[in-house]
């Protein structure tokens, strides 16, 4: 509830790469008044700078496989454990079992319960006509097509299987992600609590 929005609260965005993740993002966070954590953000404003992290994650980002967890759970462990009440909105991670189970361990050393994961769904096809059009707009060097169809790949093999998790959590709601970015908002503010 809105009036509520004070207390820990704790959301998941999942989806293929391409399904309006970071879009979805930025307006959830701002109507729920939540702080964003993108990790696909942090990780290319660390290659930007160039520090170590950047430089090890850089090669494996343009290549669309997924960086290693510890550098990643590292990364947001240190944000989280800075934030009172945890108030965020996690784009793009967890993406494998294991950034998943350690996501459980850091909430509940921080006595904090996962408020709901949102999982977007676009057809393939759209998925693909979206990335081509970001590549040309944004020229995001893991946008070009064969490292695009990596990134689904990664995706499927990896980062898929954690809906399941949550959904045995009772915590999982699946949201068609076609349509306008306001559609889609509206379906995500319809189901969370
Ligand atoms: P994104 O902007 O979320 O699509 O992320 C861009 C790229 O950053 C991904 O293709 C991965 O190489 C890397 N990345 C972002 N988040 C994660 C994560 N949680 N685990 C591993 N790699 C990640």
């Amino acid at each position: 509830m809105a009036s509520e929005r004070t207390g820990a609260e704790v959301v998941l965005l999942m989806g293929p790469p391409g399904a309006g993740k970071g879009t979805q993002a930025a307006k959830l966070a701002g109507t729920r008044a939540l702080r964003k954590l993108s990790t696909g953000d942090m990780l290319r404003s660390h290659v930007a700078k160039g520090t170590d992290l950047g430089r090890k994650a850089e090669g494996i980002m343009r290549a669309g496989e997924l960086v290693p967890d510890d550098l990643i759970i590292a990364m947001v462990e240190s944000e989280l454990a800075a934030m009172k009440p945890v108030r965020v909105l996690l784009d793009g991670f967890p993406r494998t079992p294991g950034q998943a189970a350690a996501l459980d361990e850091l909430l509940r050393a921080q006595g904090v319960a996962l408020t709901a994961a949102v999982a977007l769904e676009v057809e393939e096809d759209e998925l693909v006509r979206r990335l081509s059009g970001r590549a040309a707009e944004e020229g995001r060097s893991d946008d070009s097509e064969d490292v695009v169809r990596n990134r689904m790949d990664v995706y499927r093999r990896q980062t898929q299987p954690l809906i399941d998790y949550y959904g045995e959590q009772g915590k999982l709601h699946r949201i068609d992600g076609m349509g306008s970015v306001d559609e889609v908002s509206a379906r995500i503010d319809e189901v969370l609590p």
